[in-house]
């Protein structure tokens, strides 16, 4: 089914340990527009863009970080790791004059995909506070 916005596949959402789209993402089983790759981190354009660069950096191994709620030491390095990452992706987009950094967390922090991922939105003036 097609979901009427955001909000409402955050909330349809089971937050689980299940296997999510991004698996099909990284094994390129399911097409995306990768911008940045390395042994670690995968960073590809998300499908529905939120500003001019939308793009989501994920780690290839999800390893239990269903979200930034369930990470443990173990997962220190790898989110150090994608935000290092983002900041190199941002310079690579030409983000010069600033981006927003998202996670989302859990239904209420409308996360819709139980795979960690970071989004790196900009291009355009952002507002604060977010909706
Ligand atoms: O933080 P949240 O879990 O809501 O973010 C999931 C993101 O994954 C959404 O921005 C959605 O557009 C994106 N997505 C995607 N490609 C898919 C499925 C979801 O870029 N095939």
């Amino acid at each position: 089914a097609v979901m009427a916005s955001e909000k409402e596949a955050a909330l349809a959402a089971t937050p689980s340990d299940s296997p999510t789209i991004f698996d099909k993402i990284i094994s390129k089983e399911i097409p995306s527009t990768v911008v940045y790759e390395d042994d670690k981190v995968l960073a590809f354009r998300d499908i529905t863009p939120q500003g001019p660069v939308h793009i989501l950096l994920i780690p290839k191994v999800r390893d239990g970080l269903t979200g930034l709620s369930k990470a443990e030491e173990r997962h220190i390095d790898i989110l150090g790791r994608l935000l290092y990452t983002a900041k190199l992706v941002a310079k690579q987009e030409g983000l010069e004059e600033g981006f927003r950094i998202v996670i989302n967390d859990g239904p209420q922090g409308c996360q819709s995909v139980y795979h960690i991922h970071v989004h790196l939105i900009g291009g355009r003036q952002m507002n604060w506070p977010p909706g």
